[in-house]
């Protein structure tokens, strides 16, 4: 018995995210023989959890007169990479970026509309119901619809490029164990990263992953690269974990749980008062209106904790927070259930959350230097009074006093939603070798592939990750035609 319906196919797609089902579909509208595999029970990867995707002069953004520079955005993008990421292949999606929101609109996707994150420019096209709509209610049944073959539960474990242009790909059930090798003309790689190897992320990034809490599909293992590297592509743009800012560490519950916690939200999301190990301030913390940088400034201590006051919560429950998470937890949203999860969490005695009726007991609750911890929020009550943060620099309009007990203190650690990068590509999605030639027939994409980013995740367009992933897809299976 054998895996799949055939031995034989035009194009094997490896995974069923974002990336890989834009791949699938794209290539059986063309006419060829698809196979899409994913290693999971459940297609979509972490593509189910995305909110939204980037574009420039999409026909939503042109609807609000939402204007913004396409030039703009390249030389931001490559400039923020330190000239890190590829000006060739930002110029190309950025081109293609009106289409992508165009072609899955045509495929059935519906958007609730276009926004800005944070601090950031309006690129961001929120699809209704998350990713799981766009891959479930659109992309995958289209594809299946028109005959492609989806196998779950199936791994791609070996790649051989072969001869004669047929390339060899040996896959794996995961329940039973059973092998089986197919050929075929074209694979597109799509399996999402290398977030959730731990010995991949130790090896190539230079995060404390303790502090580190991966907020995925999970699936994230880092195969696509291996099976990659192994037919001679190139590596590059390895080391950079989209982070988002602070994050809350349950070690009970799954991690993708506190996405929606409002508590979450208002202890590592905030533009209030951090303090380090220390005690001691360390940044502007309005830092998290831009969500990577965040999570780079969290990374330049050992440990951080947020401070709340009673006060602030309440000012938070009745007229909404300052800043939210992505649309999981709106921004301005009135924290009603905020008090009552603290509650909770602390008659759980969750490890990350501490209460006093003082500085100097919360202080000690956390193991910090009282006389620190008291100096700092001292001077911070005399900034919030004077209306200016004399040290950072922090807006005016984000200073509270923090004097009202209880006292709050939340230890962050770091969420990170996905790895970008791992193997060089053309502008054609098509692999690199290591002399930079094109390995004929064999892609990346999406979060596997090189070239969008430097050490951290893009400045202020939201959607680029997402955005890049059906893009690239669609890039990859585009080309894969003119081969074939
Ligand atoms: C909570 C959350 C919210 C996000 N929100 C946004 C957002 O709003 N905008 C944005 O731009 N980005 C967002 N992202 C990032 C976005 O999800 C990724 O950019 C996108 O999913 C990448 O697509 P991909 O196809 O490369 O990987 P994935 O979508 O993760 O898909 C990879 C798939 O490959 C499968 N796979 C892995 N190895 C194998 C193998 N050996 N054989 C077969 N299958 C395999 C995996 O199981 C998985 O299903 C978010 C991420 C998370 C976690």
């Amino acid at each position: 018995m054998t895996l799949t319906k055939s031995t034989e196919y035009d194009v094997v797609v490896v995974g069923s995210g974002a990336a890989g089902q834009a791949a699938a579909l794209m290539a059986v509208e063309n006419g060829n023989k698809v196979l899409m595999l994913e290693k999971g029970r459940t297609t979509g990867g972490s593509a189910n959890y995305s909110e939204g995707l980037f574009a420039v002069d999409s026909y939503l953004q042109k609807e609000k007169g939402i204007d913004v520079s396409t030039i703009d955005v390249l030389k931001e993008e490559v400039e923020y990479s330190k000239y890190k990421a590829d000006s060739r292949i930002w110029r190309k999606y950025l081109d293609a970026s009106a289409e992508n929101v165009q072609w899955l609109h045509d495929e059935g996707v519906k958007y609730k509309g276009v926004q800005a994150m944070g601090a950031g420019e309006a690129t961001w096209h929120i699809y209704e119901g998350f990713g799981d709509a766009v891959i479930h209610q659109a992309l995958q049944p289209k594809f299946e619809k028109l005959g492609g073959e989806l196998l779950t539960s199936t791994s791609a474990i070996g790649l051989d490029l072969g001869e004669k242009g047929l390339k060899k790909v040996t896959l794996k059930n995961e329940g039973t164990g059973e092998i089986q090798v197919v050929t075929t003309k074209i694979v597109i790689l799509a399996a999402g990263g290398y977030l959730n190897n731990a010995e991949m992320m130790a090896k190539e990034t230079s995060y404390d992953l303790t502090r580190m809490i991966p907020v995925s599909c999970g699936k994230g293992t880092g195969d696509g690269l291996r099976l990659g590297w192994q037919v001679g592509a190139q590596k590059a743009g390895m080391g950079m974990a989209m982070l988002f800012g602070g994050y809350l560490k349950d070690p009970q519950e799954p991690s993708f749980k506190m996405m929606h916690s409002q508590m979450c939200v208002a202890a590592g999301q905030q533009p209030l008062l951090w303090v380090n190990e220390k005690g001691e301030r360390f940044v502007d913390e309005s830092v998290i209106y831009k969500f990577s940088y965040a999570g780079n400034a969290l990374y330049s201590q050992n440990n951080v904790y947020s401070i709340l006051d009673a006060k602030i919560i309440n000012e938070m429950a009745e007229k909404g927070n300052f800043m939210g998470l992505g649309v999981f937890i709106e921004r301005g949203k009135k924290m009603d259930h905020l008090q009552a999860e603290i509650d909770q969490a602390l008659s759980e005695k969750k490890p990350f959350i501490f209460k006093a009726d003082s500085i100097e007991q919360l202080a000690k609750q956390i193991n910090l230097p009282v006389s620190a911890l008291s100096k700092t929020i001292e001077q911070y009550n005399h900034f919030a009074e004077i209306g200016e943060d004399q040290t950072f620099g922090k807006d005016a309009k984000y200073l509270r006093t923090v004097e009202n007990g209880p006292f709050y203190a939340f230890k962050l650690d770091i969420g990170a939603f996905c790895t970008m990068g791992g193997l060089k590509v053309t502008t054609d999605n098509e692999f690199e070798d290591e002399s930079g030639n094109p390995i004929k027939g064999v892609y990346a994409t999406g979060n596997d592939a090189a070239g969008l980013t430097g050490d951290t995740y893009g400045p202020n367009m939201p959607g680029t990750c997402a955005g890049y992933a059906f893009y690239s897809g669609r890039n990859a299976a585009q080309h894969a035609q003119k081969y074939l």
